[in-house]
C-alpha cells in the first residue's frame, strides 16, 4: 500500500511526488510514456522557462484563467520556492525580459534532470510506459489500474494528468475522464496560446508572410467594435495568419468571442503606434513628408515603421507609394494615420488545442480547496497542474502553476489520513 500515488510525470506530478514523499513516505508516481516530463523538455523552445519573478499581483494578472486561486498555494509554495527549489539543487536561473526565468544553461533538460535527481534521492518508485486506465475507490483508498491490468494501491491518489495540448508528449486529457467518474465537472476546453488563422487575402496572397513587427498592440475586438483585450508586444504574420507573443496571448479571446458572437468571424485590430494617439501619427507623418515634399512617399516614410508593413498600409490607405506629398490630400493622411493606429482585419478561429501551448478549461477549481488541492467531493483525492481549470499566458506562468499546485497536493496527500476525516 502506498501512502500516495501520482498519475502523470510531467512537472506537476513530479513535483507533488516530490512533496509527498518528503516525510519517507511511500510514493509511487506513474507515466504513461517511455520518459517523464516529455512536454518540460520541449518547453520555452527547449530551454524551459520554468517559472517568472515578478511579484504576485503581477503573476496572477498574467493567469488570466482562474489565477486568482493560485494565491492560496502561493502561500506554500511560490515562484520564489521553485528558484529556490533549482538553484539550491545546483542549476542556477536566469532572468530575462518580463521576469522570466530560465536555467543558466538554456536547457530544459537539466530542469528535468533536477526533479528526477530529486525523485530518486526521496526513493520514490517510478513507473514508465504505464498508461493508467481507471481509478476506483473503496474503503480508505484507491486501486489505480494500468492498461496492461496491473494494479496498484494506495491511500491518497494525484491527478496530475495534464491537459490536451501536444498529445505526443502523453497529455491526452484522460484525467478528465478519471475526474469526471467522482462527479467532477470539466469546464469547456479550448486551446489557449495557439496561433490565429485568418483567410483575409493579404493572408492567402502571403503579402506579409514571415513580417515580425516589435512592440505593437494586437486587440481582439466584441461585436459592437469595442476592444475585449488589447496586449502590446511582438507580432508575426505567418502563411496562415499571425503568432508571435501578442497574437498568441489574444488566441483565447478569439475562442470566447466565437463563443459570445455566435460566429466564426472576428475582428481584429493593429496598432502599430501604441505609444502615440491618432493625432500624434498625424502630425509626425505630415512632418516628414513636409520636410521632403518631392520625395515619392514610400521612400519619404521609409524607417517610420517595417518597410513591408508601410507599403501594406499605404494600399490599405488608398495612397499611391508613387506619389509625393504635393498630390496627398488632409484627409488621405488621416486615412493614412488611422490605418496605422487601427488597421482591422478578420480571423477566422485558431489552430487546434492539439497545436495549442496550453489547454483552456479543466477540472473545475470551485471543487477543488485552494489551500491543499483536495477533491472537495472525493476523501483522499488530489488534482494539480494543467488538468485543472487554470491557464496562463506564456512567459512562465503555466509551469508556475503545475509546480504550485503540484507541491500543494503532494504535500497534503503525502500526511493525509483518514482517521483526520473520521474524527
Ligand atoms: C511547446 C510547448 C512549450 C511550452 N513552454 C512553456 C514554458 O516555457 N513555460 C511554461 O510555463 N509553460 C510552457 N508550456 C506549458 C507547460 O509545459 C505545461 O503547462 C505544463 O507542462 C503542464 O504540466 P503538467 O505536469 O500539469 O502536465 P504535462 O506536462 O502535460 O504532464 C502530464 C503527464 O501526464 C501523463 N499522463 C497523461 N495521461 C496519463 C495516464 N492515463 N497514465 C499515466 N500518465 C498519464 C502524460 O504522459 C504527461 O507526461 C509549454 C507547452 C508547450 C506545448
Amino acid at each position: 500500500m502506498y501512502q500516495t500515488i501520482v498519475i502523470g510525470g510531467g512537472p506537476s506530478g513530479i513535483m507533488a511526488a516530490i512533496s509527498a514523499s518528503q516525510n519517507h513516505q511511500r510514493v509511487l508516481l506513474i507515466e504513461k510514456k517511455q520518459g517523464l516530463g516529455r512536454k518540460l523538455k520541449i518547453s520555452g523552445g527547449g530551454r524551459c522557462n520554468v517559472t517568472n519573478n515578478l511579484p504576485y499581483d503581477e503573476i496572477i494578472k498574467n493567469i488570466p484563467g482562474n489565477g486568482k486561486f493560485l494565491y492560496s498555494p502561493f502561500s506554500l509554495f511560490d515562484n520564489q520556492s521553485i528558484i529556490r527549489f533549482f538553484e539550491s539543487r545546483g542549476l542556477k536561473l536566469k532572468e530575462e525580459d518580463h521576469g522570466r526565468m530560465f536555467p543558466v544553461t538554456d536547457k530544459s533538460q537539466d530542469v528535468l534532470d533536477v526533479l528526477i535527481a530529486e525523485l530518486q534521492k526521496q526513493h520514490v518508485e517510478v513507473l514508465e510506459n504505464s498508461p493508467v486506465s481507471a481509478i476506483t475507490a473503496s474503503d480508505n483508498h484507491y486501486t489505480v489500474t494500468l492498461e496492461n491490468g496491473k494494479e496498484y494501491e494506495g491511500r491518497t491518489v494525484v491527478i496530475a494528468t495534464g491537459g490536451t495540448s501536444v498529445p505526443h508528449t502523453g497529455s491526452t486529457g484522460d484525467g478528465y475522464d478519471f475526474a469526471k467518474v467522482f462527479g467532477h465537472t470539466i469546464t469547456d476546453l479550448f486551446p489557449t496560446e495557439v496561433p490565429i488563422r485568418s483567410s483575409e487575402p493579404f493572408i492567402r496572397e502571403q503579402t506579409l508572410k514571415g513580417l515580425s513587427l516589435k512592440d505593437v498592440a494586437l486587440s481582439v475586438l466584441r461585436k459592437n467594435g469595442k476592444k475585449r483585450i488589447t496586449h502590446q508586444m511582438d507580432m508575426l504574420f505567418t502563411h496562415f495568419g499571425i503568432s508571435g507573443p501578442a497574437a498568441l496571448r489574444c488566441s483565447q479571446f478569439i475562442y470566447k468571442e466565437q463563443q459570445q458572437q455566435k460566429r466564426q468571424d472576428i475582428q481584429m485590430q493593429l496598432d502599430v503606434f501604441p505609444d502615440m494617439n491618432e493625432e500624434e501619427v498625424k502630425q509626425k507623418i505630415t512632418k516628414l513628408l513636409k520636410e521632403q515634399p518631392d520625395k515619392i512617399i514610400k521612400n519619404a516614410l521609409k524607417g517610420i515603421i517595417e518597410t513591408r508593413y508601410l507599403h501594406f498600409i499605404l494600399e490599405q490607405a488608398h495612397i499611391d507609394l508613387e506619389t509625393t506629398y504635393h498630390h496627398l490630400s488632409v484627409q488621405q493622411i488621416n486615412d493614412l494615420a488611422h490605418q496605422f493606429k487601427a488597421f482591422t482585419f478578420t480571423v477566422n478561429g485558431t489552430l487546434p488545442i492539439e497545436k495549442a501551448f496550453v489547454t483552456g478549461g479543466g477540472v473545475s477549481i470551485k471543487e477543488i480547496i485552494p489551500t491543499t488541492m483536495a477533491s472537495k467531493l472525493q476523501d483522499g483525492l488530489f488534482l494539480c497542474g494543467e488538468v485543472l481549470d487554470i491557464h496562463g499566458y506564456t512567459g512562465g506562468y503555466n509551469i508556475t502553476s503545475a509546480l504550485v499546485t503540484g507541491y500543494v497536493a503532494g504535500y497534503y496527500a503525502g500526511q493525509f489520513t483518514y482517521d483526520s476525516i473520521e474524527a
